[in-house]
């Protein structure tokens, strides 16, 4: 049996649409598995619930999670993961932009021995320029910044086998990016290129400051890298400042100014108040790291993760 769970915010407009045409026929096409469907009402406004609802009367394999109020995806996603049961677990956005007829390919994969399968959009087909921009500009980084697991253009279409998901539901923290937890999760990873449709209607709740913050949690919650960076500024503009402020007392004072420089006491000041604020951003800089291991132990993620179908005979297996 598989699970397919669905987030769901604020869809009525298109999520018809989205089940009858594309979502339950591909399912129905797979008559290997037996399958359920899991929706995560994220607390919609408008009737989402009540739609989704009467599927469910219809439909037994059809479970609701009706969350009291918006919570946003990624808790959304994680409250489905949660209540799934199935031997692999898929999940896929409500707005059409995932196409359900790719499902079949993440379950050959996932047969073929792939532990996570994971959609990688290749190109947004209708996203402006800017958008464009800033994902590369956002992966860039977060390569830079030493998070070597992230795929460009991975998305949160994806499958999850059993071991996997057992796994992810062990997490505690808060602040958290799906996506980026299960890359730290380890396992085996394959990878699906498709492409990013557009909504079927309605508009994506996650605007521009929503992806911005989104970002910055990323690089947040996984490296310390920008602090680091902070830091060896601090350590460049101390040890340049030093430098000028060493050739000054030696120029002007031992030697008596035999270039002629003239340097005067406010310049002496300024290379002194530069030499210190390189100090001050050094100090800070060691600071956050303090903070960020702080950080590190209130997220408790568990030191690491067993591959269990992998291992034998394990005492706790
Ligand atoms: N969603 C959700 N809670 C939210 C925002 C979005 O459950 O607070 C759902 C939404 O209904 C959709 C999926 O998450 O099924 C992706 O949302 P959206 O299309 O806005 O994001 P994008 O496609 O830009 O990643
Ligand atoms: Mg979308």
């Amino acid at each position: 049996m598989f699970s397919v769970v669905v987030p769901i915010h604020n869809e009525s407009e298109g999520i018809k649409n989205f089940l009858d045409k594309e979502l339950f026929p591909e399912l129905e096409k797979i008559k290997k598995y037996r399958h359920e469907v899991i929706f995560v009402d994220d607390g919609s406004t408008d009737n989402s619930l009540e739609i989704i609802q009467e599927y469910a009367k219809k439909q037994k394999n059809i479970r609701i999670i009706a969350l009291s109020r918006n919570f946003g995806k990624e808790p959304a996603l994680s409250a489905g993961l949660a209540e799934a049961s199935g031997d692999a677990v898929i999940t896929i956005d409500a707005d059409g932009q995932q196409p359900p007829k790719l499902i079949p390919e993440f379950i050959k994969k996932w047969e073929d021995g792939a532990d996570i399968v994971t959609g990688v959009r290749d190109h947004y087909t209708k996203h402006g320029l800017i958008q464009k921009m800033g994902s590369k500009l956002f992966y860039w980084l977060l390569r830079k910044m030493g998070n070597k697991y992230t795929v460009p253009g991975s998305t949160d279409f994806r499958l999850m086998d059993r071991a996997v998901v057992d796994e992810f539901n062990r997490l505690s923290e808060h602040n958290r990016i799906t996506r980026g937890l299960i890359d730290w999760l380890g396992f085996k990873q394959e990878y699906i290129k498709y492409t990013y449709g557009a909504r079927l209607a309605g508009k994506p709740s996650y605007g521009m400051k929503k992806l911005f913050k989104l970002a910055i949690d990323s690089f947040v919650s996984m490296s310390t890298t920008p602090l680091v960076v902070l830091g060896y500024l601090g350590l460049i503009i101390t040890f340049l400042s030093g430098i000028l402020g060493l050739f000054v007392i030696i120029q002007q004072y031992v030697l008596g100014d035999p270039l002629g420089l003239y340097w005067n006491g406010a310049v002496q000041m300024a290379i002194f108040i530069t030499f210190l604020i390189g100090i001050v951003l050094i100090s800070q800089a060691i600071t956050a790291l303090y903070i960020s291991h702080i950080h590190a132990e209130t997220q408790s993620r568990p030191l690491y993760i067993i591959n269990k179908k992998e291992s034998r005979n394990l005492k706790n297996g």
